[in-house]
């Protein structure tokens, strides 16, 4: 790609924001602009594309390649120069079309309508598999969006560590009184997601060992504080996990090793393991790495015969899966964590794959019942200090919650931000709403810089995926896909500044579609109306979506809220 002269990249390129001769990106920050539109909703957009493409947030960025397997930003560098392009010279008015990471129109709409709407991976149902897809994406026409990579929503490590937490403490309080303290947790998968499990596993008082195939990944884990040690001998994990657990400390282990062979060995050992859990990237037998291989031989064996890597994977996957089977008949806790591993186990021969739960229809639902969901922010100037202070806000808005409390107080002690500074933290319906004008009066007032807001597409009413966030609904709606659509749609009439509609993500093609928002915060009054709407209907739909199914706690919240759901039946 040739940058030509007088491109307004160009201003981004000589602020050492980016370099194309080595294809770095770095979060941009500052109170200047570098719109033309001089808006902070376009301005807002184009610092989190970078922001997700740094490389303290980003897994692979000269691949733009941000977490999840291979969940991209956009669909190549010349893409990504275009979408800077046209960010840095549309209009306040104007709307950005983006096909699969590909600019492809821009159109007048008006100032309230999102600035850009973008769709990721979307197949047509029978079409959509990993095949078909990677023959589409071969031939330059899609990309995988993973949820919040193709978005620009992901905040790194943190932002899936709440629900981590959340997640274990849910497991904690429904097994083990309260705490995971005396307990040796065995998981895998140290990337983007996975690697918030050694933290939050530790914050609930666990001793974690988290077996991952890649050096890297257990160094870059310990670097950002999410693991406190590692070994690549299984005597030396069980020996540092069962005396920490015998103290009643937790700890977090990283075990150098390869999960279809380590999960069957631990099991053969007998060692006392009480929870069980994996988040390899299963979803995707071709980022999976086979049993039996070194790292450098499983990427040759990937590039030259993929077929035969899938086979592999499958049948390493098959392993591993009846590994977590053998820990549940033997009274471990034993779930999926959204991953998918299930399913493949199952493809490769396993019947009794689906013995034990996913992790949302175990533990989480009862969250998204209340439209609870994982709500996040980001200091688009990139002060640390807004973070601060709406931390402050936040425990002083909702003390009455000790559990978000807890949250907070544990993520400012042990988060290191990457990328521009965040928080995250599972808001409700009416909760959500109340917070996003807190935030912008505070920004009209100075007090602190514009904010970006977004959540997870694993959220309360946004995504169809029956593996996992709709596994198990008690209507049997699981695979009904209209409500992310739903979703998506109202989010364009309420006025985000960014939506999108996604395929695949978590679970991979074929599995789940679902939808994404980006709302900045500016200190406008429009922003004051884009805030109220989006923040109300987008966990709303959530709320109505849980109630449409039969779930109580979300009726009732729609008696007490009065939201109008004209075909909910009160009982
Ligand atoms: P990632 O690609 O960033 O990391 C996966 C890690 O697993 C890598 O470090 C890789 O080296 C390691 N790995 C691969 N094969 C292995 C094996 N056989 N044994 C041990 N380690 C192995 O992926 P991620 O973003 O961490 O996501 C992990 C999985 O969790 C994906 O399937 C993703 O879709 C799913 N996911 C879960 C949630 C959730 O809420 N739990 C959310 C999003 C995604």
């Amino acid at each position: 790609m040739v940058i030509m002269f007088g491109r307004p990249i160009d201003k981004l390129i000589q602020k050492g924001y980016y370099d194309p001769s080595t294809r770095s990106v770095r979060a941009i920050r500052g109170k200047e602009l570098h719109v033309e539109s001089g808006d902070w909703q376009i301005e807002g957009a184009l610092r989190m594309l970078f922001h997700v493409l740094d490389p303290d947030v980003a897994k692979d960025p000269k691949n733009l390649i941000v977490y999840g397997g291979t969940g991209k930003a956009c669909r190549n560098w010349e893409a990504f120069e275009t979408i800077v392009d046209t960010l840095m010279t549309m209009k306040s008015d104007d709307t950005l079309v983006i096909q699969s990471g590909k600019p492809v129109a821009v159109f007048t709409t008006h100032r309230l309508a999102p600035r850009i709407v973008m769709a990721n991976a979307l197949l047509v149902p029978k079409w959509a598999d990993w095949d078909y897809f990677l023959e589409l994406e071969r031939k330059g026409l899609t990309m995988y969006g993973q949820m919040t990579a193709g978005c620009w929503a992901y905040i790194g490590t943190q932002g899936i560590l709440q629900g981590t937490y959340e997640t274990f403490a849910y497991v904690a309080e429904k097994h083990f009184q309260g705490s995971l303290s005396g307990r040796i947790v065995l998981t895998a998968g140290l990337g983007e997601m996975g690697g918030a499990q050694p933290l939050a596993i530790k914050m609930n008082g666990g001793a974690a060992i988290v077996v991952e195939v890649d050096k890297r990944m257990i160094e870059r884990r310990i670097r950002f504080g999410y693991l406190d040690t590692w070994t690549d001998s299984i005597d030396s994990a069980i020996d540092l996990a069962e005396r920490y657990s015998q103290r009643g400390e937790g700890i977090s282990i990283g075990l150098l090793g390869n999960a279809a062979e380590v999960y069957p060995e631990l099991l053969r050992r007998g060692v006392n393991i009480s929870v069980v859990t994996d988040q390899t990237p299963a979803h995707d037998p071709l980022s999976y790495v086979p049993a039996g291989m070194s790292l450098e031989e499983a990427m040759e064996l990937r590039s030259r015969d993929p077929e035969r890597y899938k086979r592999l994977s499958l049948e390493s996957m098959k392993r591993q899966v009846e590994a977590m089977v053998g820990f549940m008949r033997r009274g471990a806790v034993v779930f999926e964590y959204g991953n998918n591993i299930r399913k493949m186990a199952y493809e490769a021969g396993y019947k009794d794959a689906f013995s034990f739960p996913g992790f949302v229809q175990a533990y989480i639902r009862p969250m998204f019942e209340e439209g609870r969901g994982p709500f996040r922010w980001a200091s688009l100037t990139g002060d640390p200090r807004d973070i601060e202070i709406l931390d402050d806000e936040v425990i002083e808005m909702f003390k009455h919650n000790r559990r978000l409390v807890r949250w907070v107080e544990n993520a400012r002690r042990y988060v290191k931000f990457q990328g521009l500074p965040s928080r995250v933290v599972w808001l409700g319906y009416g909760e959500r709403s109340l917070f996003g004008l807190r935030i912008n009066e505070l920004v009209k007032r100075g007090v602190i810089g514009p904010i970006w807001i977004g959540r997870d597409h694993l959220d309360t009413g946004s995504v169809a995926s029956p593996y996992r966030e709709t596994e198990g609904m008690l209507d049997g709606s699981d695979a009904i896909a209209d409500w992310p659509i739903l979703n998506a749609l109202l989010n364009t009439a309420a006025g985000a500044t960014w939506v999108c509609v996604h395929h695949g993500g978590g679970v991979g093609i074929g599995y789940s579609i679902h939808a994404g928002l980006g709302l900045v915060l500016d200190g406008t009054r429009e922003s004051d109306l884009r805030a109220e709407r989006v923040l109300t209907v987008d966990p709303g739909l959530g709320v109505v979506r849980h109630a449409d199914a039969g779930y109580e706690t979300s009726k009732r919240i729609i008696r007490e809220k009065g939201i109008r759901a004209p075909s909910i039946k009160q009982s």
